[in-house]
């Protein structure tokens, strides 16, 4: 029940918790080159999260953790931000695209099969990007072809978050060539480990290297690992798409609005806190912080209430994204020169750190990932203020 006093007692055993809990210096096991301390400090969070109840309140009852309401959850997420925890970016792909996917779609055995295997530590990752299906990721061409009772895939991955760390993949597969290009799309759980797999981590310019390239030669995968029906993978890709339901949104903004003291200490060690531009830039950026964070709210009650309408969480992602780049940007400013050494980096790190060089490279990160700020326009456009659909295969005029 989401009466006002359960909400409040929850979030209070949650503050406390995290007060007794997050580890101290967690963002030096996670600064640096070095992979092992990265991945041990979120298996240890992992590990404690989990044991608390607080890694799956979005699972069902019946499950350790889980059974939470859309409130409920939404408390968590706010306090975790508020405690400036780290984020559970190892497992983030497990425990919402993957649970929620096989949750929504798999088969009772899938679910048996797999969700224990989540709950104790297992890492996944989603390969649906291509170099060359992206935006319009309908286009992919990684072929399944059924061979009796396994497919065989061959083809490319692209930008799959710690697919090197992963154990296993959702993987979105071309079965049918024959159709237009949303049919003949086929949904799979692979094993990461089966011969012909091999991943090559991609450098990014902040020196880390989150997300990675994956190929496929002639993998065989079980049709038993097939969820949905051959032909239904685009139907089960939206499932997963909508895993994580706006919280993630919820934490961000809250991350976000925790994090202006870190503009406001720099404006004094720079002493410019007299400054009037400055001061103007903070305070409109103050302004827009809790816009963002009143958008994502507005967004959790529509879906709480079932009034949301398309194009909703594309207002607030997009909302977001330009929020933090105006964020790290005024940091990376108001730093000077002092901002611009070489930044080092952070595995995993949050979007707000203090060191502005870095933040504002990650910021690029949320433009891009689930849909580019430029996709979102166009979604605003069409669905929300119901203008004409971009037509197919539009070129920009060339000058005469
Ligand atoms: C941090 C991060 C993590 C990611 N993690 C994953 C993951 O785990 N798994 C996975 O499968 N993918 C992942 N991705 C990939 C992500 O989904 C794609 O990068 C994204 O969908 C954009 O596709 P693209 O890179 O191919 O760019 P493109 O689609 O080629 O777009 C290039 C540019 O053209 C613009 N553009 C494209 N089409 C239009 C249009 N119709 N109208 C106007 N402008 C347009 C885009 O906005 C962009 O600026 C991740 C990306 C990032 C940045």
């Amino acid at each position: 029940m989401d009466s006002e006093e359960n909400i409040r007692s929850l979030r209070m055993a949650v503050r406390a918790w995290l007060r007794e809990n997050v580890p101290a210096g967690w963002r030096e096991a996670m600064t640096g080159t070095d992979q092992a301390s990265f991945v041990s400090a979120q298996r240890d969070w992992f590990a404690k999260l989990s044991e608390a109840g607080y890694a799956t309140p979005h699972w069902p009852e019946g499950w350790p953790g889980g059974g939470r309401s859309l409130v409920e959850q939404k408390v968590i997420f706010e306090e975790v931000a508020r405690a400036d925890a780290p984020r559970l970016i190892l497992f983030f792909v497990a425990l919402y695209h993957a649970a929620c996917t096989l949750l929504e779609c798999g088969t009772a055995e899938q679910r048996e099969r797999y969700l224990p295997g989540i709950l104790a530590g297992e890492i996944w990752c989603q390969g649906f990007s291509e170099p060359n299906a992206g935006s319009d990721l309908a286009s992919l061409k990684t072929r399944a072809e059924r061979r009796g009772d396994h497919y065989v895939i061959n083809g490319q991955k692209t930008w799959s978050t710690m697919a090197q760390y992963a154990d296993r993949c959702l993987l979105l597969a071309r079965s049918d060539r024959s159709g237009p290009p949303q049919a003949g799309l086929t949904y799979l759980l692979l094993d990461m480990k089966s011969k012909g797999v091999s991943v090559r981590p991609i450098s990014q310019i902040t020196g880390d290297d989150e997300f990675a390239e994956i190929f496929f030669d002639d993998v065989e995968v079980p049709v038993t690992d097939r969820v949905g029906e051959e032909g239904n993978g685009w139907a089960v890709a939206q499932a997963t798409l909508a895993s994580e339901r706006g919280l993630t949104l919820v934490e961000l903004s809250q991350r976000m609005r925790y994090s202006l003291p870190l503009l406001r200490d720099l404006m004094r060690a720079r002493r410019c806190e007299g400054d009037s531009a400055a001061r103007r830039d903070l305070g409109a950026l103050i302004a827009r912080v809790d816009a963002t964070c009143a958008l994502a709210d507005q967004y959790l009650l529509k879906r709480i209430s079932g009034t949301e309408v398309a194009g909703d969480a594309s207002m607030v992602k997009l909302h977001y994204s330009r929020t933090l780049r105006e964020f790290v940007s005024l940091g990376r400013r108001l730093s000077g020169l002092q901002g611009q050494y070489d930044p080092g980096f952070m595995r995993g790190a949050t979007q707000e750190t203090g060191n502005w060089t870095l933040d504002f490279m990650n910021s690029y990160n949320w433009s891009i990932a689930g849909g580019s700020d430029e996709i979102q326009r166009n979604i605003i456009a069409e669905r929300l203020l119901g203008m004409a659909r971009e037509p197919k295969n539009w070129q920009l005029e060339s000058p005469a």
